[in-house]
Formats: C-alpha cells, sequence, structure tokens
C-alpha cells in the first residue's frame, strides 16, 4: 500500500483520532491531542490492558500515583545520574541529533561533521512551590514505574499479596526528547501501561519468560498479524542500567521494526536502592517459612501511543464496494471507539422518532454514533473509516414491523433484527 503511515495519519486527522498539539498556533514540538474518536480509542487499548492485567488475575493490582514525586526517587533509581542518551550537533548545519539514531551522517545535510557527543538527561525539570531554588526542583517522571517501586510496601499490606504478584499502573510520563517523531511513536509527553511483578529471585527467568509469551499474546488476540510482530531481545550495551536482560515486543512498522514494549528483569535494583536512599527496609517477609528477601522484578512496559498507532496501521484496509474504493478500519470490535451507529435510512420527521429510540435502547449497552445527515451509502463509509462494527438502520419498514437492519462492517452482510432483541444480537457477536 503506497506510503500506509501517510494514509492512517491523514484519517486521524480528518476523522478526529488524533490532532496536532496547539496547532491554530502552528502546533507544538511533536504533542498532539486525541480527538473525539481517539480518546474513545485510546481508553479501549488501555481498558484491554487492565482487562488483561488486573481484571482478569488475581495476583496483580493496580495503583495510581502521583506525576511528581520526591526528587530523591529520581536520585535511587539511577534516572538523575543515567537516564541520558547522547547528544551530538552537526557543525554544518546546527541541527541536534542522538548520537546512537544516526549512524554517523546528519539526516538533515548529510555531513559527517559532528561536536563529540555529551550525555542528555531526558528528565523534565520543574520547580514545587512559589520561590524558585535549588530545594524546589522536582521532576515530571519519565516512567511510571518508580510510583510503584515506592509504594511496594504500602501496597503489599494493604492487599496481602505474596509474590510473585505485580502492581500495574497506567499514566502519564514525560520524557525530553532530543528527535521526537514519526507521529504518535515518540512524544515528550507519552501515556505508558507498565506492571511491576515480584517474584523470588530464583524465578526470575521463568517469570520472563512467562511475561514475554503474555505480551505477545495480548497485541495478537486483539488484532495485530503475528507476521507483523516479533520478540528482539537487548543486545548487553542496549540494556537500561537496571535490567541485567530486556526484550521487545517490535511491530512492523512502515518505516521498519520498532519497539511497542519492553520486558525487562529489574532484579532486585530498584527497592535495593530505594531501601538505601529511603533508609527502610524494602523486603517481603515470608510468614511461613520464616524467610525475609528483597523480590526481583520483572517488567512489561509498554506505551499507549505506539500501541494505538500499531493497531491503526494493522487495521486500515481498502476494498471496493459497488464499484467504489471503501476505507475501513478492521479494528477488533474491543478497540473500536463506536460500537454501533444508529442511521435512519434517510432524515426524516416519521423516521427520526424511532431511530432515536433504538438509540436509547443501545447507549446503555454500547458506545453509539447517531447520524442522520448525508446519504446513506457515505454514511456507511464514514463508520467504515472510523471503524464502526455495526451500522443499525431504521427504515420506513421498521415502523410496522419494528424491525432494523444490522450492516457488519467486514463482511456487509445486513440481518434484519427486531428491536426488542437487538441488544442481545449485538452483545453476541461483538468480541
Ligand atoms: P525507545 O528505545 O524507543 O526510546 P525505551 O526503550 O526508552 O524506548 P522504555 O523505557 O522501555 O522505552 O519505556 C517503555 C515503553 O514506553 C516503550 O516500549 C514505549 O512503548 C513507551 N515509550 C517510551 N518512550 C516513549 C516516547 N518518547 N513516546 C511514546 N512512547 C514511549
Amino acid at each position: 500500500m503506497p506510503d500506509l503511515t501517510e494514509l492512517v495519519v491523514n484519517l486521524c486527522k480528518r476523522r478526529g483520532f488524533v490532532f496536532p498539539s496547539s496547532e491554530i498556533y502552528g502546533g507544538f514540538r511533536s504533542t498532539y491531542d486525541y480527538g473525539p474518536l481517539g480518546v474513545l480509542l485510546k481508553r479501549n487499548v488501555m481498558d484491554a490492558w487492565w482487562r488483561a492485567m488486573v481484571q482478569e488475575r488475581d495476583d496483580i493490582v493496580g495503583i495510581d500515583a502521583a506525576v511528581l514525586m520526591h526528587p530523591r526517587v529520581w536520585e535511587a533509581s539511577g534516572h538523575v545520574e543515567t537516564f541520558t542518551d547522547p547528544l551530538v550537533d552537526c557543525r554544518n548545519c546546527k541541527e541536534r541529533w542522538r548520537e546512537d539514531q544516526i549512524e554517523g551522517v546528519c539526516p538533515k545535510c548529510g555531513s559527517s561533521d559532528f561536536t563529540p557527543a555529551r550525555a542528555f538527561n531526558l528528565m523534565f525539570k520543574t520547580n514545587v512551590g512559589p520561590v524558585e531554588h535549588e530545594g524546589s526542583i522536582a521532576y515530571l517522571r519519565p516512567e511510571t514505574a518508580q510510583g510503584i517501586f515506592v509504594n511496594f510496601l504500602n501496597v503489599v499490606q494493604a492487599s496481602r499479596k505474596k509474590p510473585p504478584f505485580g502492581i500495574a499502573q497506567m499514566g502519564k510520563s514525560f520524557r525530553n526528547e532530543i528527535t521526537p517523531g514519526n507521529f504518535i511513536f515518540r512524544t515528550r509527553e507519552f501515556e505508558q501501561m507498565e506492571m511491576e511483578y515480584f517474584v523470588p529471585p530464583a524465578e526470575s527467568s521463568k517469570w520472563f519468560e512467562y511475561w514475554c509469551g503474555e505480551r505477545m499474546r495480548w497485541y495478537t488476540d486483539l488484532g495485530i498479524p503475528a507476521g507483523k510482530l516479533r520478540l528482539r531481545d537487548h543486545d548487553a550495551d542496549e540494556l537500561s542500567h537496571y535490567s541485567v536482560g530486556t526484550a521487545d515486543v517490535e511491530f512492523e512498522y512502515p518505516w521498519g521494526w520498532g519497539e511497542l514494549e519492553g520486558i525487562a528483569q529489574r532484579t532486585d535494583y530498584d527497592l535495593t536502592r530505594h531501601a538505601e536512599f529511603s533508609g527502610q527496609k524494602l523486603e517481603y517477609f515470608d510468614q511461613a517459612s520464616g524467610e525475609r528477601y528483597v523480590p526481583y522484578v520483572v517488567e512489561p512496559a509498554g506505551g499507549v501511543g505506539r500501541s494505538m498507532m500499531a493497531f491503526l496501521l494493522a487495521a486500515y484496509d481498502e476494498d471496493e464496494v459497488g464499484g467504489e474504493k471503501r476505507v475501513l478500519l478492521r479494528l477488533d470490535h474491543r478497540l473500536a471507539p463506536i460500537k454501533v451507529a444508529v442511521l435512519p435510512l434517510s432524515k426524516n420527521e416519521r423516521l427520526s422518532p424511532t431511530a432515536r429510540e433504538v438509540l436509547h435502547v443501545l447507549q446503555p449497552h454500547f458506545m453509539c454514533e447517531y447520524d442522520e445527515t448525508q446519504s446513506i451509502g457515505r454514511r456507511y463509509r464514514r463508520q467504515d473509516e472510523a471503524g464502526t462494527p455495526w451500522c443499525v438502520t431504521v427504515d420506513f419498514e421498521t415502523l410496522d414491523d419494528r424491525a432494523v437492519t444490522v450492516r457488519d462492517r467486514d463482511t456487509l452482510a445486513q440481518d434484519r433484527v427486531s428491536i426488542d432483541k437487538l441488544v442481545d444480537h449485538l452483545r453476541e457477536r461483538l468480541t
């Protein structure tokens, strides 16, 4: 397909998935806003993750920690010292790059004349309180994980979980990326879905393998073709400062393989460091065996924007209906922003009340959209482009037989279903 990225980016803008942030001011440095369809898709991705990681398990609980944390957290975690990228300046065009991303050649002007690399810390600094001074510095968190580690004891005590068990969190993180780009793939403000799984040290490798499998399955279950996914082990020189082994779940984006999610063996690094810096014992005491130990951690850490982008790219399709090109998103039903569109056959005062009645029957159960302007054919196309799995059409026969036509996005099959049975009919068909 010719430039799939461009097709998807255009569709995102046109249909209200993603807008450039502050667009009326010319946009702002690779930041994006999610529009009416995008906010629903994003929420559905996050709900699917929460469902798989928390709701359907009895060994994982959730938290929602603050973005601003005690600055010592980031000293303990190693981020103040080592969360850096190597930054170089092109001496010819003055553009700034991440040295490890450009293979010695300036992507803008082709020059190979660079300043020596210097370490650039990716954390955003801010000040807390009305007076700016050394002691008022705080950071916007660059990962959600630390909010989990510092709450380890609170959660163990409150939830009475014992290893192996996990703590999950979704939320905003911030990194002052040197070269953001590829639409919502790399931005400076983004949302993460992270889970820290605390295990007895000897079981760390076993759980690492387990989570690699589980996380791959999550993406394929939600519709990413297995052939577009791979698991890639990090080379030793790629590993983050806290990891002894990491595998990335990668997706084949149109510009090449890129990371969707990292699964890392963080060992006891974080708990041990926080114990050192805070003076608190961060251990697990097993009452049954009388054993006291610092659990090891296996962490699947994914990004919401990156997976949204992968789901959109994998779902984009074009086919032909009645001799005309049709653009559609074959999104999994669970991810589709709108599940059901209610469409009166035409804008007609006799049809509207019944169509509205159908809408009100469906709204408590499904995210719906009501649309009565333009021809029915064009309204079907709009829903196909939004990835809506079902269109329910109210026509003049409905007024007599109390039945509607249900159209399937993928097969275009049309069923006549009575309004009384509509909720059950759709519910059976949604994944
Ligand atoms: P990369 O190598 O692409 O910079 P990373 O290895 O630094 O990513 P992690 O620290 O493992 O990323 O973060 C976990 C996940 O958070 C990533 O897999 C990705 O989905 C998401 N993520 C990280 N940085 C960004 C970003 N700048 N924009 C969007 N998502 C991000």
